[in-house]
């Protein structure tokens, strides 16, 4: 029997928190369901899934869809997309069964990366090994998710990059059901006319694009910033997204954009986010006194999950008063509503 391996290899990186991953989730399930449908895929499609953020790791290994069982999907922080690209190498060494003179290996497998950020290792190695190596023995598929992600580096790699620019609810069920499309049309190829070519469903122009030219590949700045603190009372971590939002001042004498970024959620995530994390502190400064709106702790209910230790950590607290920090053990004593808040520059986290 020869099977059809599809690798899905996500990112999970902090900036896919809340909404994104929910839907990534969902549209993994999804895309399941409806193989369990299909004769052919049922019969020659095997799933495995690669989630990476500062780390990879497979999350599910090459398994019959009938089989397939959802995971859970991690978050950390990072975009580690070479060593994404690695890994994947390394899990197709391992898993897809090559042809020899006696026995006919496996078919060419697909793979379907989903991506919406800029990579923060380097990519170059990865990318000249997949070419040289990889390219002509797999199919690649590479998705940006939003206008932020890096177009030009999966443009390097592929000539299957695409660009899902709208991540609205109804845009990204067409994009899953594109996905799925592609895998039932390919399983049926290799059942019926015994060739592995790419064959893709038909895009829908209006939904999802082919990257075509080469310029304006330059990805534009993230319009959000996340920072990640730590609950005092369960020590578990969090991450306060803040959005981007400018508004024209307008004054007797002059007119500005003043930029300033807002609350927009506060999720809970576990231990293992530490895991998935590079465990570089981010470069990226913002100034305090630009972010608006203080979210609760999502862990304990603490009033604000925004108090910043002399370490740099940030925690939740329920009010003025001594609080041990989770990061550095330390005591430490929180007044609020002091006079000339100028804010202070907070790490930002890079997903
Ligand atoms: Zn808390
Ligand atoms: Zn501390």
């Amino acid at each position: 029997m020869r099977r059809l391996p599809v690798f899905f290899v996500l990112d999970v990186s902090e900036s896919m928190v809340g909404e994104n991953v929910k839907k990534l989730d969902e549209g993994l399930n999804s895309i399941i369901r409806t193989l369990r449908q299909d004769p052919h895929a049922l019969e020659t499609v095997y799933v495995s899934v690669i989630a990476f953020a500062g780390k990879a790791r497979t999350i599910v290994q090459l398994i019959e869809v009938a089989s397939f069982y959802p995971p859970k999907m991690p978050i950390g922080g990072g975009t580690s997309l070479g060593g994404a690209l690695f890994h994947l190498m390394a899990e197709i060494d391992k898993t897809v069964v090559k042809t020899t003179l006696d026995t006919k290996g496996d078919w060419k497998p697909i793979i379907y990366l989903i991506t919406d950020g800029k990579p923060t290792d380097s990519v170059s190695s990865a990318i000249s090994k997949w070419k040289l190596e990889y390219a002509n023995r797999a199919t690649l598929v590479a998705i940006a998710l939003g206008k932020f992600a890096d177009i030009g580096v999966l443009k390097q790699l592929t000539e299957y990059a695409m660009i899902l620019e709208n991540t609205r609810d109804e845009d990204f069920k067409k994009f899953i059901a594109w996905v799925t499309d592609s895998v039932k049309s390919q399983s049926k190829s290799v059942s019926d006319t015994s060739t592995d070519n790419a064959n893709l469903a038909k895009i829908d122009e209006a939904v999802l694009s082919l990257i075509k030219d080469s310029k304006d590949l330059r990805p534009a700045d993230p319009d959000y910033v996340i920072l990640t603190g730590r609950c005092q009372r369960t020590r578990l971590p969090y991450l306060m997204k803040y959005e981007r939002n400018t508004q024209k001042v307008k004054h007797q004498d002059f007119a500005m954009d003043a930029t300033h970024y807002m609350v927009s959620g506060c999720y809970p995530v576990g231990e293992e986010y530490f895991e998935w994390s590079d465990g570089a502190s981010g470069q990226l400064k913002v100034n305090t006194s630009e972010l608006l709106g203080t979210p609760g702790c999502p862990h304990c209910g603490n009033a604000s999950a925004f108090a910043m230790c002399d370490c740099g950590g940030i925690l939740c607290v329920n009010g003025p008063g001594i609080a041990v920090c989770p990061w550095c053990e330390k005591e430490v004593e929180f007044s609020f509503g002091a006079a000339g808040s100028e804010g202070f520059d907070v790490n930002r986290a890079r997903g």
